[in-house]
């Protein structure tokens, strides 16, 4: 869902099996705050997705490595949420943790989010389902991808 947001060519190389992401800093970094953050939390693992935390009140909580929130970071919340109701687990919603700020981000589930959700799911299976990959982002937005070297190598 993150790929979604950030690149649907990130997400269309995923999709493929394309996986560089060992060698990337940024995700050995965000391992490494996963490891290091909230070690009473208690992953749950939904098949397809696997979440960081989900409380006695069916609040999502989601560690991340940046320092702020971002769309793909809420899209992310929000699938986890409709994923949880489709189990039969009443999501309330979710919270954002940036350990690095010490920031938190709050994230109602309702009527407008589980819309969100149903229409990320859509155009995922979308550009999954593309016989081309959709077209590189500007460079700039590149930065910190995974696959850069293999978009941007020529
Ligand atoms: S390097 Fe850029 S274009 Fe390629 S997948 Fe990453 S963000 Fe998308």
């Amino acid at each position: 869902m993150k790929y979604l947001h950030h690149c649907p060519r990130q997400l269309w190389l995923y999709s493929r099996g394309v996986r560089p992401e060992h060698l990337s800093a940024l995700v050995q970094l965000g391992e490494a705050v996963h490891e290091t953050s909230y070690t009473r939390s208690t992953p749950v693992d939904l098949g397809a997705a696997r979440l960081d935390h989900l409380d006695g009140r069916h609040w999502v909580h989601e560690i991340k490595s940046s320092n702020r929130p971002t769309s793909a970071d809420r899209a992310q919340i929000y699938h986890y949420c409709h994923r949880l109701h489709q189990v039969g687990v009443p999501a309330a919603g979710g919270i954002l943790h940036y350990p690095k700020t010490r920031r938190t981000e709050r994230l109602e589930y309702g009527l407008e989010e589980t819309k969100q959700a149903e229409n990320d799911i859509d155009q995922v299976i979308q550009i999954a389902g593309a016989t081309q990959s959709p077209p590189r982002l500007a460079r700039t937005s590149c930065r910190g991808c995974s696959y850069l070297d293999y978009c941007w190598s020529e």
